[in-house]
């Protein structure tokens, strides 16, 4: 008997297969083992996927987010730059993050007292704590708070009160095409302190350049501080993959406290390299 599949994924006699579609003009095949959660959300398709090459992967409308294998380069280069960057980081709002990744990392700070998470779809961060703990860490430190509501909203309404906020988000299609508008980030620019912070990932530069692009205009037009960063994160199209820092005030990165965490990617040397970006890369953002 052959089970219904949602449209991404398809059997042939190698077994199960989840084919990633890049706006239609790249498709990416994963070989899946088991299909371990699945939920149409009043949001989107949730999925928890076990795949051969990079084991279980948060999949959403049919994209992959993160994964047990590679999660930690995109979760601690998102999370440890910023932290690293504020010298004294005690209130942090993560906004989308529903995979807890972020704020598994962010909660290695004895200075940070407050964590708000503001995600959209309470259905993946149930998921991701029950079936990827190897990316949420099972999140059970009482600093966490989460708040079940659009991004945009909580933004527009938010007082200054954070140190840093850090933006991590799908791709700004669906739910999350909100959240690369310049109101937004003027949003965001509102709800930090006078010394405050911002990082959001901002897209492929191999094949998101015009996007990124813009994403890194309208930041550098609210903020008086701008700066790009990357990493490579293979389940990303392209692997490389850009980061925008948005800072009132601080910009360079204070590697000393970086040496007592507990991380697997970033470490001294990266937190300073990181922000050497390719040649195309300069000459892509040279119209600032
Ligand atoms: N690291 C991932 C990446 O770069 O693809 C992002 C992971 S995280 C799972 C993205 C989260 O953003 C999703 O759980 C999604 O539900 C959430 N999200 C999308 N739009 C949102 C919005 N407008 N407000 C709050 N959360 C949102």
């Amino acid at each position: 008997m052959t089970r219904k599949l949602p449209t991404f994924l398809s059997e042939n006699e190698n077994g199960l297969w989840m084919t990633e579609d890049e706006r239609e003009n790249l498709k990416i095949d994963y070989r899946i083992k088991e299909i371990i959660f699945e939920e149409k959300s009043p949001i989107q398709h949730v999925m928890i996927l076990d795949s051969y090459s990079f084991g279980r992967m948060l999949v959403l409308d049919g994209i992959v987010q993160t994964t047990s294998i590679d999660g930690h380069i995109y979760n601690e280069t998102i999370s440890h730059v910023p932290l690293n960057i504020h010298p004294n980081p005690k209130k942090v709002l993560i906004i989308g993050g529903g995979d807890c990744g972020v704020a598994k990392e962010v909660c290695q700070y004895s200075s940070v007292q407050q964590i708000d998470v503001v995600e959209i779809d309470q259905v993946v961060v149930e998921a991701c704590r029950k079936y990827l703990p190897e990316v949420s860490g099972g999140l059970s430190d009482p600093r966490v708070r989460f708040i079940f509501e659009d991004g945009v909203n909580y933004a527009q309404n938010s007082p200054a009160i954070y140190d840093v906020i850090i933006v991590d988000s799908s791709d700004p299609i669906g739910p999350a095409e909100v959240l690369i508008e310049k109101n937004f980030y003027r949003s965001l620019f509102n709800a930090l302190k006078e010394d405050g912070l911002m990082v959001c990932q901002s897209q492929s530069p191999i094949f998101h350049g015009e996007a990124m692009e813009q994403i890194f205009a309208r930041i550098d037009d609210i903020f008086p501080k701008t700066k790009m960063f990357t990493a490579v994160v293979p389940t990303y199209p392209g692997g490389l993959w850009s980061f925008t820092l948005g800072s009132k005030k601080y910009t360079a990165p204070n590697s000393v406290r970086i040496r007592e965490l507990d991380t697997l990617y970033i470490n001294e040397q990266l937190l300073e390299s990181c922000f050497a970006l390719p040649e195309f890369m300069i000459k892509q953002l040279s119209f600032r």
